[in-house]
């Protein structure tokens, strides 16, 4: 399989929260981890949580999930998903893993 070795400036990678959190609810109005309600002070800041609990709780789940969603993509994007390589089916498998984080964030 290939192999992919990170740049010397990526070691300390790290998010810019900001952009994912200036992108829009999933749902307008509604907490976008617990799908409450947003309060009105939260609508008006534009935010998709309706609570720091919520945000925290979304970002280590974003992370987590996040982490295999993008290994499972490079994987595809360096194979382009052509039969008989290790990216084949991956954008299935990608699928089919965020059809079970919506079936595990609904029990
Ligand atoms: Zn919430």
């Amino acid at each position: 399989m290939q192999t992919l070795k990170a740049p010397q400036s990526a070691k300390r990678a790290t998010i810019d929260r900001g952009d994912v959190e200036r992108l829009p609810a999933m749902r307008p109005g509604f907490c976008d981890h617990c799908q409450n309600a947003l309060p009105k002070s939260a609508i008006n800041h534009h935010s998709r949580f309706c609570s720091s609990a919520c945000r925290q709780t979304w970002w280590k789940i974003a992370k987590l999930r996040g982490a295999k969603l993008y290994y499972h993509l490079m994987v595809w994007r360096g194979h382009r998903g052509r039969k008989g390589t290790p990216g084949a089916g991956r954008l299935g498998m990608i699928s089919s893993m965020v059809d079970r984080f919506i079936q595990s964030d609904r029990e």
